[in-house]
């Protein structure tokens, strides 16, 4: 299996290949295609596997498309929650390298720093928001984010968001939500405590359970 035969579109392959991938992780060729079809993902995977590019790709894709039909709407159409700054902030990265031939912008959100800057990024109209919940529902109650928009909602290493205390500050997030959108839910292990969340998260989805490290194919 090669990137080329994803059905991914040019730019996003084309920035792919950049970057040296050419042939799609396990967890890659297994998510890409449903999720471009628009199931929901259910994604047992941990880091290091490229489950990144599995959630980055087909939302770019998506939001590509989108664009060329409302080049002018500039509002948040993927939300992507993350336990860590340091992941975030490693997700917008990859959004920004992944979509680097498309005119979407990201910003990434999270707390222990001043806000400023994150809320100036927000006003300036972006598109793809990379966020840790507590942040995130601090500005959503400032007002400074609308999640009315939002077609694709990635929930990110949701056992250490269990591990880390977050899950009521996820399921407040979630309230949030619009009810008709495409969503991803990815967490290496899943301990009782959040065995409901992709029932409560996912409508019509598939399921992929990948062990396998990048660094060991
Ligand atoms: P992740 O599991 O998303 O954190 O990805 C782990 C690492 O693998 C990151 O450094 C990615 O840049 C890299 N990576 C992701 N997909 C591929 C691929 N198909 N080929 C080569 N490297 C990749």
């Amino acid at each position: 299996m090669q990137f080329e035969n994803l059905n991914i579109s040019k730019p996003v392959l084309r920035a792919l290949l950049e970057e040296g991938y050419t042939k799609p992780s396990p967890i890659q060729t297994e998510s890409i295609p449903p999720l471009l079809e628009g199931y929901d993902l259910l994604g047992c995977a941990q880091t290091g596997t490229g489950k990144t590019a599995a959630f980055a790709v087909p939302i770019l894709d998506a939001l590509s498309f989108a664009q060329r039909s409302s080049p002018a709407r500039k509002e948040i159409k993927a939300l992507i929650l993350a336990p860590t700054r340091e992941l975030a902030i490693q997700i917008g990265e990859s959004f920004d390298t992944y979509g680097k031939y498309l005119s979407l912008k990201t910003a990434v959100i999270f707390g222990g720093v001043s806000q400023y800057p994150q809320t100036k990024a927000l006003a300036s109209g972006i598109d793809i928001l990379v966020a840790t919940p507590g942040r995130l529902l601090d500005l959503i109650g400032q007002r400074y984010v609308k999640l009315a928009n939002v077609s694709h909602f990635v929930l990110d290493e949701a056992d250490r968001m269990l591990d880390m205390g977050m899950l009521r500050d996820v399921k407040r997030v979630i309230a949030e939500l619009p009810k008709k959108r495409q969503s991803m839910f990815f967490s290496a292990t899943m301990p009782p405590e959040i065995a409901d969340l992709p029932v409560t998260i996912l409508s019509n989805h598939v399921k992929v359970e990948i062990t396998a490290l990048l660094s060991t194919l």
